[in-house]
């Protein structure tokens, strides 16, 4: 299965200063920089818009509870617990325990759950779990001595449900993994062959198996529990549903009113005919101002790829920086022409690319706090073969990422030299943004299967390979001439500030996301590294790219920048045809020799570099906080918007109004 969010990288380079007004950074802790996001626009939108806005936020945040139950079965009776300790304690506030229990609290509202959003690892509390039973037990509305039972060995016992989605080659990927979309000791191999039986291999329009339910094994028989208001997480469905149909009424016009009525449908009957039908009548739309995803969209949470994790994105478009991506898209068919692959993979009629640079009003479910950058929906192939896809870049979120990096030392301790890091300041805003822009519009959308191809061929490796190809086909071009031509660059030499940028977050500065001894897992990691170190080895002979040493400290040196780009096309050319062909071992060839394994001594040297620095990992945001505006007869008439609230605060108050789920 094809998944498209992008997760942004940590590193950037800001060419202008923070904005006085506006402090972007809202909290720091363990491996996680909090920010803030602005929303410019919001104020120019007519009260009507945001008024429908308000609605679709409301949707948004409604399904919080959603993605964390997804996440693991007991997550939300231990956020409860965890709160309901945090809140109500009395002690010293500077006690070690009470200070421990804030941390993990501030974890596991990140991971929407007790495992770590990106890595998958379980948070280990470093509070004392004798401490932590005896504040629970004092509280009032404590749990039973059982249910402690449950949940303290979850919570502390390291070797219990470790991970939340296990990737290892050879394992039972479903017993090992600890989320929830899989209960009742039902086995990989249950699983599969189950939906192997549903699958229906002459159908041309398949529908998502699997997206939107959680299977289990009931009385010996493996079945679906259906993710829909009448069924699991109806509660929460239901509060999704009832604001979409307030928003419906605000609707700019008659095509997001029929967007959202067949979301609703969906959401009634759990049909995944329906969520087809909507997701194609949402790709069509693409002359609204007003967009958003709401629903069970992304599976990289599955060790298998099928279910969706629930989120919710709500935006407009940014008319003046959608310039760029519509020129693009309207080059699309020339792109695709164009691109380094054998002809027979390449798409004859590039569908219906639309893509647009948009302002995010909400971040909800598996989109918040940490959130992409860019996405490219829908997921089904055949809707992208026959209706497009829709493509757009958060650029309101990239430029917080790009005003809060500025100035925190990242470029001047790992980039080579001063000319290089002027490169990087004059054009890596835009080169990233543009890198962004065609991963997401012309890269997921470019390329065909030939006929019989299983689109699930390779499977584990899948959404590694995806990003590979998606990454290169916007890594060659962003070193094209057309892209003067077209007046997206005025500086033949700026796609050079990306490449540099690249390579040295693949094979350097991302490893600061992985602890000692471990492998690269995530698939937009792995694809980082398994073009970077190809390159680097392909390239060897001619010395293309190498890795210096000075002062003993490792830097990346890139020595032909012309025949690096022809690398990046050889190895398009081979990832697209292990994609169109289907062939597996190759593409588990390449992720196994390239993307997996780190050099401990390389981790080693960035790890401490980094460690002096103080930047975070990863970064995550705060939503704004929308507050309707009502007439003296109590009637909402508008909607505004402020940026005050705080990480904790905005966490525990969305914990108790937006609580559909659990006890
Ligand atoms: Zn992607």
């Amino acid at each position: 299965m094809a998944a498209f969010a992008i997760t942004s990288c940590s590193s950037g380079g800001a060419k202008d200063a923070p904005a006085a007004d506006f402090d972007y950074t809202v909290d720091r802790f363990a491996d996680i920089e909090v920010l803030r996001y602005k929303v410019p626009g919001f104020e120019d939108l007519t009260p009507s818009q945001r008024l429908y806005i308000y609605y679709l936020t409301e949707a948004a945040i409604a399904g919080r509870d959603i993605l964390w139950d997804q996440n693991g079965k007991y997550n939300l009776a231990i956020r409860d617990l965890v709160e309901n300790v945090y809140t109500n304690y009395s002690g010293d506030r500077d006690d070690s325990n009470f200070k421990a229990l804030e941390l993990y609290l501030k974890q596991i509202e990140f991971g929407n759950g007790i495992h770590h959003h990106y890595s998958t690892d379980k948070f280990i509390p470093k509070f004392d779990r004798e401490w932590f039973a005896a504040q629970a037990a004092a509280h009032p509305s404590a749990p039973s001595a059982e249910e402690m039972d449950t949940l303290l060995p979850v919570i502390f016992d390291p070797s219990v449900m470790t991970k939340r989605v296990n990737q290892a080659e050879g394992q039972d990927l479903i017993l090992t993994s600890a989320n929830n979309l899989y209960g009742g000791g039902v086995t990989q191999a249950e699983v599969e062959n189950y939906y192997n039986a549903l699958k229906d291999t002459t159908d041309l329009t398949p529908v998502s198996w699997g997206l939107n339910a959680r299977v289990v094994k009931e009385n010996g028989k493996v079945v679906e529990q259906v993710y829909k208001a009448d069924g699991l997480y109806g509660p929460a469905i239901s509060r999704i549903i009832e604001n979409l149909e307030k928003a419906a009424e605000y609707a700019e016009n008659d095509s997001q009113k029929a967007i959202i009525a067949k979301l609703v449908e969906f959401y009634r009957t759990g049909d995944l005919k329906k969520f087809d039908e909507y997701s194609i009548a949402w790709t069509e739309d693409t002359a609204s101002r007003i967009d958003f995803i709401n629903g069970f969209i992304e599976s990289y949470g599955d060790p298998l790829g099928m279910t969706g994790a629930w989120e919710s994105i709500v935006n407009f478009k940014n008319e003046e920086a959608s310039e760029r991506t519509h020129t693009i898209a309207s080059n699309a068919k020339w792109f695709e022409a164009n691109s380094p692959v054998d002809p027979r993979f390449r798409k004859d009629d590039v569908k219906g690319v639309s893509a647009k640079v948009i302002t995010a009003a909400i971040l909800a479910g598996d989109a918040y706090p940490a959130t992409p950058i860019g996405i490219n929906l829908p997921n089904a192939n055949w809707i992208r073969a026959a209706h497009g896809s829709k493509s757009v870049t958060i650029e309101n979120i990239t430029e917080a990422y790009d005003q809060a990096s500025h100035g925190n030392g990242f470029n001047e301790e790992f980039v080579i030299d001063e000319a290089t890091g002027k490169l990087l300041d004059d054009y890596l805003f835009i080169t990233d943004n543009l890198h962004t822009d065609l991963h997401e519009c012309l890269g997921h959308a470019s390329g065909r299967l030939l006929p019989g191809v299983d689109p699930d061929a390779l499977k584990a490796h899948g959404s590694t390979l995806e990003e590979t190809r998606a990454d290169l086909f916007a890594l060659y071009y962003l070193a094209d001439p057309k892209l003067l031509e077209l007046g997206l660059l005025d500086n033949p030499e700026a796609y050079k500030a990306e490449y540099y940028k690249y390579l040295l977050n693949g094979l350097m500065t991302q490893l600061v996301r992985i602890e000692p001894g471990k492998d690269v897992e995530e698939a937009h990691m792995r694809n980082r590294q398994l073009i970077s170190k190809w390159v680097l080895e392909k390239g060897a002979p001619d010395n293309v790219v190498e890795l210096v040493k000075r002062d003993g400290k490792t830097f990346v040196k890139i020595n032909d920048y012309e025949k690096l780009r022809a690398l990046f096309a050889q190895l398009l050319g081979e990832i697209q045809r292990i994609k169109s062909e289907g062939d597996y071992a190759a593409g588990a060839a390449l992720v196994e020799n390239y993307a997996v394994k780190v050099d401990p001594e390389l981790h080693k040297e960035v790890l401490d570099r980094y460690s002096h620095l103080d930047i975070a990992p990863y970064r995550g945001f705060v939503n704004p906080v929308y507050t309707p505006v009502k007439d003296k007869d109590g009637n909402i008439t508008d909607v505004t918007v402020s940026y005050e609230e705080e990480y904790l605060p905005q966490m525990l108050r969305y914990s108790k109004e937006y609580r559909t789920l659990g006890k």
